[in-house]
């Protein structure tokens, strides 16, 4: 087997910008702008340096491409300034950027709420299994006692 050398040129863009976004608010008649600022990056490959000029032009314009689509689709979680709500697409994002702590503190909450929740409902079925208890003996309820 004969070896066969291949080498090649690697060529990396990076682009940056801003792009203002316009957001109407879900809660009040609002509509406020702020300034989204992404970057790109792109790569280009000349093998045996037969396209260099090509190869860069290729990673220039593939960062552009995915600079102009991220700015475009992506977003930051940036609350009303009048009401200060946040959008409900914005959450996801919201969750992502305040961290593990504030999350933590969320998941414990929401299991607190639904631990509380479950030992009402326990605390009411075991109020009626001494109702029907004392009824099945023949006892008036506790109401039309007092009567
Ligand atoms: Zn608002």
């Amino acid at each position: 087997m004969v070896p066969i050398p291949v080498f090649w040129t690697k060529y990396t863009a990076t682009v940056r910008a801003r792009n203002l976004k316009v957001v109407p608010c879900e809660n009040c008649s609002t509509e406020y702008l702020y300034i989204l600022e992404r970057e790109g990056s792109g790569i280009g490959t000349s093998v045996y340096a037969l396209n260099d000029a090509g190869a860069a032009d290729h990673a220039k314009a593939a960062a552009d491409d995915t600079l102009q689509s991220v700015l475009e689709n992506d977003f930051d979680p940036v609350p009303c300034p009048v009401c200060g709500h946040y959008q409900r697409y914005m959450f996801p994002k919201l969750m992502e950027t305040k961290g593990m702590g504030v999350l933590a503190v969320k998941v414990m909450l929401i299991v607190g709420g639904c631990l509380a929740a479950l030992g009402a409902l326990d605390l009411r079925a075991g109020e009626s299994a001494r109702r029907t208890w004392n009824t099945e003996l023949g006892e008036v309820p506790c109401s039309s006692w007092r009567d």
